[in-house]
Order: C-alpha cells, then structure tokens, then sequence
C-alpha cells in the first residue's frame, strides 16, 4: 500500500504536501516533521511516505524503510539536537497510538524524563 492508496490519512496528506507541516529532513522514503504539540525542546516525528498502519506491520513488510526512518531520526538528532535522544513508536491505541501512519517520535534536546 502506498501513500496515495490511503486518501484519509492524516500523515499521508503531510507526505503529499497537501496538509502543510514544519519539514526538518526528508529522504527519498522518509520525511521528519516537527509534532505540533512538542513534548520536549525538539519533538520530530519520523514518518515513512509509504502508507503502513503501525511499526508491526511496517517491520513485517519493509526493515529496508525502518533502517531508514530510525538513520533520518538519527540525522535529525544530530543536526537539531546533540545526538542524544529518545525515539518512541507507539504501536497501538493502549500504547496511546492516535494516528494510524507509522511515526517515531524523536524526543530530544533536554533531560528527558525516566520511565520508571
Ligand atoms: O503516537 P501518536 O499517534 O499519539 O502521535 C501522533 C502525534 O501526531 C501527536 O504527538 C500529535 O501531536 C501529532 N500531530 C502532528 N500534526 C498533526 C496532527 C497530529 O504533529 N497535524
């Protein structure tokens, strides 16, 4: 399933270009955006221009295009912040997943809290 296949996706109309975002990388399969409500000084979400629900359906179908959404997060990082970060798939609605496009958020910039 490509992008275009999905009409409805929020994510899908960022990658199209038809939903403006805040653009900080792209490669030819991934682009990276800033969240619009940033949870840390630097808040990117990595997303692939290739439609797939979640990150279990997107390593079942393309570990090609998940090395690559987790190297542009770790280009990112490296250019907005300084290289130390945390990246964060929520897989699922108990997981607190709300957009059903695969995206890692990349949190950095600051001392983040602990889990635990
Ligand atoms: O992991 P989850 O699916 O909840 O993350 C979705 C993220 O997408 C949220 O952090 C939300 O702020 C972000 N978002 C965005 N731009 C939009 C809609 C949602 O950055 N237009």
């Amino acid at each position: 399933m490509t992008s275009t296949d999905s009409p409805d996706c929020l994510f899908c109309k960022i990658v199209a270009g038809d939903i403006p975002a805040d653009v900080v990388a792209s490669s030819d399969t991934a682009i990276a955006f800033r969240d619009i409500a940033p949870k840390a000084p630097v808040h990117v979400l990595v997303v692939p221009k290739e439609h797939y629900p979640d990150v279990s359906a997107f390593a079942a179908t393309d570990t090609e295009g998940l090395a690559g959404v987790i190297g542009l997060a770790d280009g990112v990082a490296s250019e907005l912040a300084d290289g130390q970060y945390r990246l964060i798939f929520n897989t699922g609605p108990k997981a607190g997943q709300s957009v059903f496009h695969v995206h890692a958020h990349l949190l950095a910039g600051g001392e983040l809290p602990g889990f635990a």
